[in-house]
């Protein structure tokens, strides 16, 4: 008898399975619209031209050291400011607490056991639909997870009085997960005068927004545009945090760069904050790596570059905007009588097809179409080339 007999196969994850099954298929036809990271219009992934030029800046100049347990400073430094504004006072009073983290997976775990931790009796509430990993991540961190309404499917658009009606219900103390900007799996966003009367809910009832910024510049276009919902809660004086990811608005999603960052009271719990941050960290990885973190800070400091990133971040938006017209048209033109405007309505890398688990079995098994069974058609695999096959695919099995 072995040491782990009782352990049985974990259950499969839903998205890598979508890939797996993809792969497999031999059909010169198929279509992955699984994938959670960006193509271009050949289908292939991309590096960011500002991306290659940081490395290549930093070639050879570098020693391989260890980074500090919260990362690299200037890094850290770079990015908040990118999510709070340069010039945001919170930032000028340093009452930012910011970590380096691994990537965005490890800015909300890091949060969930930061909270566990300091508010061992608090909850978090989850919105439905959300990221999957977000209930594994709080459930691990051992928090009490709650969830409260946010898409709407007859509208397939924000459930904003159910949103409102589960979190007035939230106990006073409770953490709200936000996603900042291109909800995944919606593309649902509430508006700006939305954000505004759920911040004044939080500050009445004394609710705890924690974004989860994994799209900065890859919703819009624009990073400030993205970022309105952090700004609009940090003036309304909020104590909020923030998870950021360079994965998809740089493209460095191996890389694992993200920040954690936590507005306090004032500077000196701003140190408090970040000095046990890096202590969860410390047990768990030490500290980040650091070729990310590089990549990331010579684009943010140099102005060329940042610049550049501003100009291919767009680029990649405006292809997936133009993906979502091109989608939309073409099955108006296959004559569909079904409602389709939500497609160009939602935003960032998902639409939120409406697709039933049935209709996107038959898109598998008849058109070699892959995606995941609630049908999130990720744009970022739709391309000149499979558009119309796509749109032809999905009206006949909507017909
Ligand atoms: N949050 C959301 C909402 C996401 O969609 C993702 C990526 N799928 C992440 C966080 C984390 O991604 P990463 O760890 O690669 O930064």
């Amino acid at each position: 008898s072995g040491w782990w007999e009782a352990v049985q196969p974990a259950a499969r994850d839903p998205i890598l399975g979508v890939t797996e099954a993809f792969l497999a298929d031999s059909d010169p036809k198929k279509v992955n619209v699984g994938v959670g990271a960006y193509r271009n219009d050949e289908g292939k992934p991309v590096v960011l031209e500002c991306v290659r030029k940081a490395e290549q800046i930093i070639a050879g100049k570098q020693n391989m050291e260890y980074l500090p347990m919260g990362g690299l400073v200037k890094f850290n430094d770079l990015s908040v400011k990118l999510a709070y504004g340069d010039t945001a006072p919170v930032l000028e009073e340093k009452r930012v607490a910011a970590v380096q983290t691994l990537s965005g997976t490890g800015a909300c775990r890091l949060f969930a056991d930061f909270q566990k931790r300091f508010k061992p009796d608090s909850r978090i509430y989850i919105p439905v639909p959300t990221w999957a990993n977000h209930h594994n991540i709080w459930r691990d961190a051992r928090v009490e997870a709650h969830t409260f309404r946010y898409y709407k499917p007859s509208t397939r658009g924000l459930d904003f009085e159910g949103l409102m009606e589960d979190l007035k219900k939230a106990p006073e103390g409770s953490f709200v997960l936000l996603h900042a900007c291109a909800h995944n799996p919606t593309g649902v966003d509430p508006t700006a005068d939305q954000w505004k009367e759920m911040s004044q809910l939080f500050k009445s009832n004394g609710l705890f927004p924690f974004f989860d910024m994994a799209y900065q510049g890859f919703a819009s276009g624009d990073t400030v545009r993205d970022a309105q919902a952090i700004r609009i809660f940090m003036e309304d004086g909020h104590q909020l945090a923030c998870a950021q990811s360079f994965a998809k608005n740089m493209g460095l999603y191996g890389q694992r760069v993200g920040c954690l960052s936590v507005v306090c009271d004032n500077s000196q719990q701003a140190v408090n904050v970040k000095s046990q941050l890096q202590q969860i960290a410390r047990p768990m990885y030490s500290n980040p790596p650091l070729h990310g973190a590089q990549i990331v800070t010579t684009v943010l400091s140099d102005p060329e570059l940042k610049e550049q990133w501003y100009k291919e971040v767009k680029v990649m938006a405006d292809r997936i905007i133009g993906m979502r017209e091109a989608l939309k048209s073409n099955l108006e033109k296959l004559g569909s009588s079904l409602p389709w405007k939500h497609i160009t309505e939602q935003i960032g890398m998902f639409c939120y097809s409406g697709l039933t688990e049935d209709q996107v079995d038959r898109l598998t098994k008849e058109f070699h179409i892959y995606m995941t069974r609630n049908g999130r058609i990720s744009m970022a695999g739709v391309t000149t080339g499979n558009v119309e096959y796509l749109a032809n695919a999905i009206h006949e099995v909507t017909k």
